[in-house]
């Protein structure tokens, strides 16, 4: 039987600029993307709009799927699917199981692909501040598992000597890996921190001393997913806390807008600030159709008098997606009238090169225009964009950009794992509140808010982030 192939993917301790060039690109040609709990949400707005997404996740106590379940779906979803990509938190290697899903694999006669991955045992430290290694303090730093089933115990006496020691895994049991290893002579004063989320708005951390670490921890009521670290770089100032002095570190902010490839560019923006950006797009809720749009593009390129109103950044995206798939050259559409009342969506027009011919309904309606195709979004007709074509004598016809999704094809056995895009946010959103924009007329939006759950409150406008991502842009 040929296989697909499938890409163990390290994804990093969560910040999306941790993600390597490779994992990025793997997630953005990925058909199916395997993903768990450590996995940010928010990496997996990479993946192609009709990919399918499958949460493999083990909740600590509850383990979702058994590790052998996680191998036989992957060899599974290879039967059908071109490019599965397992994405694991940190690095898949560093005790992420991976070398035992590549055996599956290499067993069953799955071709794969391993992509190490920034591993959460330096990252997360450096996120809080915490050089795992410094110059007279500590040369060498030992990473070990804290669960109590790895057999720590016996490996304690090494670790009890390393300059500086990481623990994953190591919350639940840290009050009594702290007494072993004051037990073989590591001195209670000894600094160490535990920092949780690292690389998240919701880090947090902890500094305290190898006696004090577990009661700071229980008062603070920090937990897993944590890294301990033990050793004199734990009391290190070098750094500071660079990441969560970032200006917009703790924000957390969640983009409504019409493609994710716009959500993609303003997030970009806020996160390089320091804040957690999440996104939810009419390409992602809705399958996009192109038919109508191509159908309309080719009877402007056969010469009609053809005029588009559109209402979005998606209708922009898909009508020059439309002229470059027919292999046009812009200029033999000279005489087609473009129509944007939205400011955001004008500068969307702008950015391809075109200014567009009206801004107003009053100018629309006097555009001499044959045919008008005014976008419609998600079922709901502009009315108002309609009357106006009509007014000048125009045939107007609506064109419906969006249609329903789909789930996408999976063996029965895994279905239960499916997540759709609204599933993808509510899980981010259950870590906590954030603020909601909409890109573009928020009103275009609003039906997505009410699919996260999200449609009674306020939606702002996030025309400054707009502008400021496009001068960025300009000036490169
Ligand atoms: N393969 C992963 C580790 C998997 S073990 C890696 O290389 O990072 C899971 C443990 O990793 C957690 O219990 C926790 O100790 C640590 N971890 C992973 N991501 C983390 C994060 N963002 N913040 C804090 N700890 C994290």
């Amino acid at each position: 039987m040929a296989y697909g192939r499938v890409a163990l993917v390290g994804a990093g301790p969560g910040h999306p600029g941790l993600l390597t060039e490779r994992a990025r690109a793997l997630v953005e040609q990925a058909d199916v993307v395997v993903y768990d709990r450590l996995v940010s949400p928010r990496l997996v707005m990479h993946a192609k709009p009709d990919a399918a997404l499958l949460y493999a996740g083990k909740a600590p106590g509850c383990h979702a799927l058994r590790q052998r379940d996680i191998e036989a779906m992957l060899v599974d979803l290879a039967r059908d699917h071109a490019l599965v990509v397992r994405l694991k938190g940190g690095d898949p290697l560093v005790f992420g199981r991976g070398a035992e899903e590549a055996a599956a694999l290499r067993a069953a006669g799955v071709p794969f692909e391993l992509v190490p991955g920034v591993t959460s045992a330096v990252a997360v430290p450096a996120f809080a501040g915490i050089p795992v290694t410094l110059r007279g303090v500590s040369r060498s730093f030992a990473v070990a598992t804290g669960h109590a089933g790895d057999g720590l115990q016996t490996h304690l006496d090494a670790l009890a000597g390393a300059e500086t020691l990481v623990l994953l895994m190591g919350v639940a049991e840290w009050p009594r890996i702290a007494e072993e290893l004051a037990a073989r002579g590591v001195s209670p004063d000894t600094p160490a921190a535990m920092v949780e989320w690292g690389s998240r708005a919701k880090q947090r951390s902890v500094r305290a001393t190898l006696a004090t670490l577990a009661a700071e921890a229980k008062r603070r009521e920090i937990g897993s997913p944590a890294v301990i670290i033990i050793g004199h770089v734990a009391a290190d100032a070098s750094l500071g806390a660079w990441f969560e002095s970032l200006p917009r570190f703790g924000e957390r902010h969640l983009i409504f807008a019409s493609s994710m490839r716009e959500a993609l560019a303003h997030a970009t923006q806020l996160e390089a600030e320091g804040a957690e950006v999440m996104a939810c797009t009419w390409d992602r809720a809705r399958a996009v159709r192109v038919a109508e749009m191509e159908a309309a593009v080719s009877m402007a390129a056969q010469g009609r008098s053809v005029g588009f109103a559109l209402r979005t950044a998606l209708g922009v995206e898909a009508w020059y997606c439309a002229v470059q798939r027919a292999g046009l050259d812009l200029r033999r559409l000279g005489h087609v009238k473009l129509a944007v009342v939205d400011g955001y969506v004008a500068q969307a027009v702008r950015e391809r090169g075109l200014v567009p011919d009206a801004r107003s309904l009053g100018e629309m309606a006097r555009l001499p225009v044959e045919v008008w195709f005014v976008e419609a979004q998600s079922g709901g007709r502009d009315a108002d964009a309609e009357a106006a074509c009509a007014a000048s004598g125009a045939d107007v016809r609506s064109l419906h950009l969006l249609e329903p999704r789909l789930a996408p094809a999976v063996p029965e056995r895994w279905r239960p794992c499916l997540r759709a895009w609204r599933d993808v946010v509510a899980e981010w959103l259950a870590d906590g509140p954030a603020e909601r924009w909409a890109l573009g007329d928020p009103a275009l939006v609003r039906p997505l808010a009410v699919e996260v759950g999200l449609g009674g409150d306020a939606l702002r406008r996030a025309d400054a982030f707009g502008l400021a991502a496009a001068e960025a842009a300009y000036g490169a």
